[in-house]
C-alpha cells in the first residue's frame, strides 16, 4: 500500500510515454493512491478487495449497495434508499460520509443478512468517485486483470519454484538488490533462449 503512484511513475520514465494504465493486484488497492494515479495522468486499475466488518461477519458486502451519484443516495439490497446522515473527517483532509435509513431496517424482511445493529450504515469516502470510475474502467475491460496475473505472476513464480529462489540469501537493501538482479538476469536469458533459441540470440548480437 503507499507505492502505487510511485512504481507507475517509475515504469511510465522506463517506458518513456506520456500515458500508462497501470494494472495492479489487490493488494495495492487503497484510495489515496488510486486518487493520486489520476491526477498524475496514471490510469489504474485495482480490483476492490472485500475487506470491512460486515465482510467478515457475512453480512451484504458495500458492493451490493448501488450509489446514485446525481440523488446522492445509496440503495441497499432491501430497496430502500439510504441516504447521508452525517459526514467526519478521516485520514487527514479526506471526509467520510454515512448514508443510512434507519426505519426502512426497522422493519426489513432480510435485516439477519445485513446488519447485527439497530440500522446498517455505509461509509464513503468524499473522493470515492476515483473508485466508481475504476470499478467502471475494470467492467469495460474484465480481460485484464487474468492478462496480468499470467504475464506478471509467471516470471515470479518461475523463480520461486525453478529457480528455488524463496528467501533472499543476502540481507540489506543494496545487498538484495544485487541478488535479485543475477536472479532476473538468469531468468531473463533463460527465457529468451526459450523463445527465440540460441542461434537467433547470437546473431542479434553480432556486430
Ligand atoms: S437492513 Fe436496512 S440497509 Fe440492510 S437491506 Fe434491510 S433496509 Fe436495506
Amino acid at each position: 500500500m503507499g507505492l502505487l503512484t510511485e512504481t507507475a511513475e517509475a515504469a511510465r520514465e522506463a517506458l518513456d510515454v506520456a500515458q500508462i494504465d497501470v494494472v495492479a493486484d489487490r493488494g495495492y488497492f487503497k484510495i489515496e493512491d488510486i486518487d493520486a494515479c489520476e491526477t498524475a495522468g496514471i490510469v489504474p486499475y485495482v480490483p476492490k478487495p472485500q475487506r470491512g466488518s460486515a465482510v467478515a461477519k457475512g453480512f451484504f458486502p458495500k458492493d451490493q449497495f448501488r450509489y446514485d451519484a446525481e440523488a446522492d443516495i445509496y440503495t441497499c439490497p432491501g430497496s430502500a434508499a439510504l441516504s447521508r446522515v452525517r459526514s467526519r473527517p478521516v485520514r487527514g483532509k479526506i471526509r467520510v460520509f454515512d448514508y443510512a435509513n434507519a426505519a426502512a431496517c426497522k422493519s426489513c424482511a432480510i435485516k439477519t443478512r445485513c446488519t447485527a445493529a439497530a440500522y446498517r450504515k455505509i461509509a464513503r469516502y468524499e473522493n470515492e468517485a476515483v473508485l466508481d470510475r475504476m470499478a467502471k474502467r475494470l467492467a469495460a475491460r474484465p480481460g485484464v486483470l487474468d492478462e496480468r496475473r499470467e504475464s506478471v505472476e509467471h516470471p515470479f513464480g518461475s523463480v520461486k519454484q525453478w529457480m528455488g529462489q524463496g528467501a533472499f540469501l543476502m540481507r540489506r537493501l543494496e545487498n538484495v538488490r544485487a541478488e535479485f538482479s543475477l536472479t532476473a538476469i538468469a531468468y531473463n536469458l533463460r527465457r529468451a533462449i526459450s523463445l527465440v533459441g540460441i542461434p537467433a540470440l547470437i546473431a542479434a548480437v553480432r556486430p
